[in-house]
Order: C-alpha cells, then sequence, then structure tokens
C-alpha cells in the first residue's frame, strides 16, 4: 500500500540516524524534529496539527527521562510513533450499531468521491458478518446514481430500496430516506445504508437536504466519504460537513493511490471525528477498518 510512503521514507532516514546514537541532547532532537516537521508538511498535513505535533514530541523528548536513558535514540522514536497514533485517534473507532435493529447508516459526500461504491463496500462488509442489509437509493435527481447502486445491489446480493422510478425526479429524499429505513425496520433488516444525494460542490440545499433526513430517521452513523487525493480539500469539507450536518465519522478512499497522506494524517486532529475505515480500491472488497497505531507503525517501517 503505498499510502505514506514518502513519509515512512523520510522517517526512516531520519529516526535512523537518532536510533544510531548512544548519547542524545536537546540540540540533536531539534534537529531531527526539524526534519519531521519538513517530512509531514511536505506530506501535506494541516500546518497547525504539524506544529502541534513536534511541540508535543519535543516536549516528551527532552524530558529527563529520555535523554538519560540506555537508548535515547529509541525512546524517541517510539514517542514519535505514539504521537502519530494519537494525531489520527489512537484506537480503531469502529461502527455505532443501533440496540434495537435496523442500525442506520447515512452516507454524505461530494460527487465521485466514492460515496455509491463505498455505500456497496460496506454492504458487503456486514453481509460477510451475517447480517441483513437494505441500501437505500436516495439520490432521486440522479438517476444513473441509483442504477449503480441497484447494480452494486444485484451482484452483491443485497436488496436496494429505490423511489418509484416513473415520478422519482420528484420525490422528496427525506421522504424516500423515512420510507427506507421504515421498511428496514417492517422487513427485520439488520442495517440500511442511505446513500444520499451528491453534488459537485457543498451547497445551502444540499446541507439543509442532509440535516432534515438526519432529524427524520435517527442514524446511529453519519460517515463523510472523502476522496484521500483531494489532501486538505478533503480536510476542510469534512470540517463543513461535521459543522453543517455533523458527522460521526470518515471514510477516505482511493487511499491506494495517496502517495502523500495528508487527509489522512490530519482529518481526525483537525475535525475531531475519527477516520473508520479506507477505501482500497475499486473493487467491492477493497474496503480496510482504519487503525491508527497500526498506520503509525507503518509509517515508521
Ligand atoms: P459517488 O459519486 O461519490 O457516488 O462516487 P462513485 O461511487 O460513483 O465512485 C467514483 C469513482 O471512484 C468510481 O470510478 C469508483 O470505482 C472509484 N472509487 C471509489 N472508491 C475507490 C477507492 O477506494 N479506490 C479507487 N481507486 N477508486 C475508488
Amino acid at each position: 500500500m503505498p499510502v505514506l510512503d514518502a513519509l515512512s521514507q523520510k522517517f526512516e532516514t531520519i529516526l535512523r540516524k537518532l536510533r544510531g546514537q548512544g548519547v542524545l541532547t536537546e540540540a540533536n532532537i531539534a534537529e531531527a524534529l526539524k526534519e519531521v516537521r519538513l517530512a509531514l508538511l511536505e506530506a501535506d498535513v494541516n500546518f497547525k496539527v504539524v506544529k502541534d505535533f513536534i511541540e508535543r514530541v519535543r516536549v516528551k523528548a527532552v524530558g529527563q527521562e529520555v535523554l538519560q536513558s540506555l537508548t535515547p535514540g529509541h525512546q524517541v522514536v517510539k514517542i514519535v510513533w505514539e504521537e502519530l497514533g494519537e494525531m489520527m485517534g489512537k484506537e480503531q473507532a469502529g461502527l455505532k450499531l443501533a440496540s434495537v435493529p435496523p442500525t442506520i447508516i447515512m452516507m454524505v459526500g461530494l460527487q465521485g468521491a466514492g460515496k455509491t461504491t463505498t455505500c456497496g463496500k460496506l454492504a458487503r462488509w456486514f453481509k460477510n458478518q451475517g447480517r441483513r442489509v437494505l441500501l437505500v437509493a436516495a439520490d432521486p435527481r440522479r438517476p444513473a446514481a441509483g442504477d449503480q447502486l441497484s447494480n452494486l445491489g444485484a451482484s452483491l446480493g443485497v436488496d436496494v430500496h429505490r423511489a418509484d422510478r416513473v415520478d422519482a425526479t420528484q420525490r422528496d429524499v427525506v421522504q424516500i430516506c423515512r420510507e427506507g429505513t421504515e421498511r428496514g425496520r417492517d422487513k427485520g433488516y439488520d442495517v440500511v445504508i442511505l446513500d444520499t444525494g451528491g453534488r459537485l460542490h457543498i451547497d445551502d440545499e444540499l446541507m439543509h437536504e442532509l440535516v432534515a433526513v438526519k432529524q427524520a430517521v435517527l442514524p446511529q452513523e453519519v460517515l463523510l466519504v472523502a476522496d484521500a487525493m483531494t489532501g486538505q480539500d478533503a480536510v476542510s469539507m469534512a470540517g463543513q460537513f461535521d459543522q453543517q450536518v455533523g458527522l460521526t465519522g470518515v471514510i477516505l478512499t482511493k487511499t491506494e493511490g495517496d502517495a502523500r497522506g495528508g487527509a489522512v494524517l490530519s482529518i481526525r486532529a483537525v475535525t475531531g471525528k475519527p477516520i473508520k475505515f479506507l477505501g482500497v480500491g475499486e473493487k467491492l472488497d477493497a474496503l480496510e477498518l482504519f487503525h491508527p497505531d497500526r498506520m503509525a507503525s507503518r509509517i515508521l517501517g
């Protein structure tokens, strides 16, 4: 997985130097942290996140125990590892399930981010756990998106709820979502996944629609699907969706092509919302739970 490859390589060089030194001084640490800072900025990590990260590592690393320990270089590497995990959210965030099914998951995001595909991936993920899933096509303005979801459902053997095709574009999105969740409840589904409308840009109409859907169906999860390749744009978008609609988490797509990793590294620290899954390819099995600690280990090689 090339995600964060460049950063990983840079960290390896910087930290190898530190590890190799028997005695460390504040000056050695400051020098190494300058390089770490540059590497993070080149990876497109948010400026403020980098600043906070470096300061936290510095305070811990120049602590007495580290400088006086027998292996100060290793200790500093351990601190960097811990702080990278902290920055991305420490533990795997998981999905909140309803105490009484169905669990309702509302997927939001801009057109092209991979929302519909990710609905299919999540449906497959739940189905593999033996859960009954209902997908809801909730973007009547774009019949093609509904067709895409229907095809995904058919290939997975998962049911899809769609508004009546004849007057689909006239249908109210809130109404479609309400019907979908009611069908999920009445027919004993375990999980209902709502594929809400996408637009090319964030606009007030979209946000109002999403807020109305959220109020109507009271989902356990509101997940933003964002394209990791867009870097800091994905981060600021996550901030806007969170402020206006309220998110429970983020799924970053296309991470297998993202060599820099700015969004993966910054979203949690900037928005406070955890990354729950990573999309790692176009196929329906290309979805991974996001483990911040494992990601930190990958970065440190
Ligand atoms: P939507 O408009 O947000 O619903 O986006 P789609 O689900 O139609 O996806 C847009 C494009 O992104 C499609 O070509 C998908 O195959 C592709 N896509 C989605 N997720 C991933 C991913 O994790 N990796 C890659 N490489 N492509 C993805």
